[in-house]
């Protein structure tokens, strides 16, 4: 059954108004016609079947026919700062930190970024990242979309670390610290974070675990950006005795969270 993310501005109590390049999709790729089905997410939490009412003008009006639980995000938000990379490897880390669980992705510059960021090729650019999150979640039948925060200065990334609940930089140098013990005890010995409870935006959303992992550029991190975010409350990590590109090293980190959250299959 064909998935779709809509606005959640597009769901009512009993139906759905599916617009834009989705109703292009039903209408002209998919050849939908009344009674037909498909899966509608607002991105949010909310999920439901459908079953395509009318399709005019563009638009797809599609009745609830059942509300589906979101049981696919994990139950703790890991959100990635990734140091600019060269070429196309944003739209990797995006792609596939999104396939993997990813809550939100944060664009950062720092002192051996290579990337020259244009501020004004940047809205194009932000436009592509979120799409390739709305499709790579579509993809991965996620309830949820991964927000992409616009690029944020070395300075600015260290203010939002302190909102995260933890946050840990990956650093290959000598006195980085194990992630396990430090992804255990955010998680609060557990060893599962507490699952999100009901819709999206419930109590216990809030008090979900949000736990920020900073990766630097091709060129590392400089000393002095090490001392900056352990004074900003970062802590050192590493990711093991190898060197991985800078494009690997957010997907090591995040599935080594995922993993000790107990979210990568199986029951406990
Ligand atoms: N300075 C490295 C290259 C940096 S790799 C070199 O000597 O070639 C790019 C980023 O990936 C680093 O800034 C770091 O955030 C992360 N990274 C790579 N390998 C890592 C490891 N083993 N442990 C922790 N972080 C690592």
């Amino acid at each position: 059954m064909q998935r779709y993310f809509i606005q959640p501005e597009g769901f009512s109590a009993d139906h759905v108004t599916i617009t834009g390049d989705d109703a292009h999709h039903l209408i002209r790729v998919m050849r939908a016609k009344a009674g037909d089905r498909a899966i509608v997410s607002d991105g949010c939490g909310r999920e439901a079947v459908v079953v395509v009412r009318s399709l005019e003008g563009g638009e797809v009006t599609a009745d609830v026919e059942a509300w589906l639980p979101p049981d696919r995000e994990p139950g703790v938000d890991v959100w990635i700062a990734q140091s600019l990379p060269k070429g196309d490897k944003m739209e990797l880390v995006i792609q596939k930190g999104t396939e993997i669980g990813a809550a939100r992705f944060i664009p950062f510059s720092s002192a051996r970024t290579v990337v020259q960021w244009d501020a004004k090729k940047e809205g194009k650019r932000l436009e592509r990242w979120q799409k390739i999150a709305k499709e790579a979640a579509e993809q991965a039948h996620r309830n949820r979309i991964p927000s992409v925060d616009s690029v944020q200065s070395w300075k600015q990334l260290l203010k939002l670390a302190a909102e995260a609940d933890a946050a840990w930089f990956c650093y290959e140098k000598q006195d980085a610290q194990e992630l396990r013990s430090l992804i255990r005890s955010a998680l609060g010995k557990t060893g599962r974070a507490d699952r999100p409870s009901g819709e999206a935006g419930s109590s216990r959303d809030r008090e979900r675990l949000q736990l920020l992992i900073i990766v630097g550029p091709e060129g590392g991190f400089s000393e002095r950006e090490a001392e900056e975010a352990e004074q900003a409350g970062c802590r050192p990590v590493s990711l093991g005795k190898r060197i991985l590109r800078t494009e690997t090293a957010a997907m090591v980190g995040l599935t080594c969270i995922l993993y000790e959250a107990g979210e990568m299959g199986g029951e406990e």
